[in-house]
């Protein structure tokens, strides 16, 4: 099927595109103003003009042209589509531990097409362990696709069918779960696991990839090879969150799922662990403990699910000036949750006290989180925070916004009755809460 209508060209461009029966990954030839362009038809940039053509040259350098009626296009060569052959599968040791790894998606999971230089999500976790065939020499690896999303699609739904599956394979009694996932939400889901996966007598590991694994600087091997190694030998059992500890490929570092976030947009070691530290390290296939407080791996244990997640929470940032309209207009559309993430220790304008009194009334449960990250919350500092208080919002102490959101979303996939809620969010699942929140003076200075 041609792809040509939706490349995002238009007007002239297109008409002369599709005139010359040209596809995107087609080689074309463009003479405008003299001078003659010849290299790859690849699709608008996003943000691109619709009307400017862009080829890719042989140099590798993208060039747009702007097309006007004294434009010759015409088609000089046929595109070849990319293609993947994955790997043969390595052979498996019997006296490793068996772990299975579970594609969702990602740039993990995805390759580059260099005739676009567009990055597709395209490999499953099979073509991973051929792609990493060092991982044989590390566990017996079982392999499963359980969807193959970019993780800024994925959604409540998605972490019940995640949840439900590493369920599933933890009662066949593998030794360790790992989770291929997209760097952008995989915080949220690790988040939602450690709440919906209780008991684990295993480690659950998610692991992302800053770069795509066929890039020479991908950090997904590092990353998958230590995953793999935390959850088959690790003497924890938890939901652990494992990328690059620093920029280079040296190791690892596995966060506990509640307190880990994003901090960075491109560098390999964007996970920090919040408020607290990580639970181990895999450097040189060795793992080392960071902590003594964990949950140890016991093959007896008995998991206990709680996959559900309630689709009627929202996230409302504080911010100067907030209309807050915005919680009406939640509380109107039958929300049964609002994490206010609020400034400082615990506050929102006094404009919006009237609204949250309203969607109390309602019995809708409010809870606070401070924008700030790193710290714990305390409303009993300002009269603002103690109104907040009275009025019967919920302080999330030391939870970020993005755990203490997913807590409210699975929290109320549990019971619909406020009060039960309530406590239920104020009861430590899986380390979200402690009792007083670490120094981090290290981690704010850069290190970890
Ligand atoms: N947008 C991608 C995702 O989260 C980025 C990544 O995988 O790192 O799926």
């Amino acid at each position: 099927m041609s792809q040509i209508e939706d490349s995002g060209y238009e007007g002239e461009a297109l008409r002369l595109l599709k005139q010359a029966d040209c596809d995107i990954g087609d080689i074309i030839r463009v003479s405008s103003k003299g001078k003659v362009y010849e290299g790859i038809l690849i699709p608008r940039p996003e943000l691109g003009e619709g009307t400017i053509v862009i080829v890719k040259m042989k140099s590798g350098y993208n060039v747009g042209i702007k097309v006007t009626k004294d434009v010759k296009l015409e088609k000089v060569g046929k595109g070849t589509k990319p293609t993947f052959a994955s790997p043969p599968i390595p052979k498996q040791n019997p006296a490793l531990p068996h772990v299975v790894i579970m594609s969702t998606g990602g740039t993990i999971a995805s390759r580059v097409d260099y005739r676009t230089g567009a990055v597709r999500s395209a490999i499953s976790a099979s073509d991973l362990y051929g792609v990493v065939p060092e991982l044989a020499d590390v566990a017996r690896v079982d392999t499963e696709i359980v969807f193959s999303l970019y993780s800024e699609n994925i959604t409540q739904k998605q972490w019940t069918e995640l949840a439900e599956t590493v369920a599933k394979r933890i009662e066949q009694g593998v030794d360790g779960v790992v989770i291929a996932h997209g760097t952008d939400t995989m915080a949220y889901t690790s988040a939602a696991l450690s709440f919906a996966l209780q008991n684990l007598p295993v480690p659950v590991i998610v692991v992302g990839a800053q770069r795509s694994s066929d890039r020479p600087s991908s950090d997904a091997a590092t990353n998958l090879i230590g995953a793999v190694k935390a959850a088959g030998e690790a003497p924890f059992a938890e939901v652990g969150l494992a990328m690059h500890e620093t920029v280079s490929d040296i190791g690892i570092v596995v966060h506990r799922g509640t307190k880990v976030r994003k901090c960075h947009t491109s560098r390999r070691d964007t996970f920090k662990s919040i408020n607290g530290f990580p639970i181990a390290k895999v450097k040189d296939l060795q793992v080392t403990m960071q902590t003594d407080q964990y949950q140890h791996r016991d093959a007896k244990k008995k998991l206990v699910l709680k996959p559900n997640f309630s689709e009627k929470v929202a996230l409302v940032k504080f911010y100067p000036g907030l209309d807050p309209a915005i919680i009406d207009f939640y509380v109107e559309k039958g929300f049964k949750g609002i994490l206010l993430e609020g400034s400082g220790l615990g506050h929102v304008s006094k404009f919006c006290f009237d609204a949250i009194k309203r969607a109390v009334a309602k019995g809708v449960l409010v809870a606070l989180a401070s924008q700030c990250i790193w710290g714990r919350v305390n409303m009993n500092v300002y009269d603002t925070g103690r109104d907040l208080l009275s009025f019967g919002v919920v302080p999330l102490d030391e939870m970020f916004p993005e755990t203490g959101l997913v807590k409210l979303m699975w929290v109320l996939g549990q019971t619909d009755e406020v009060e039960e809620a309530k406590k239920l969010l104020k009861t430590n699942i899986a380390g979200e809460f402690s009792l007083r929140t670490l120094p981090q003076e290290k981690i704010l200075e850069g290190g970890q």
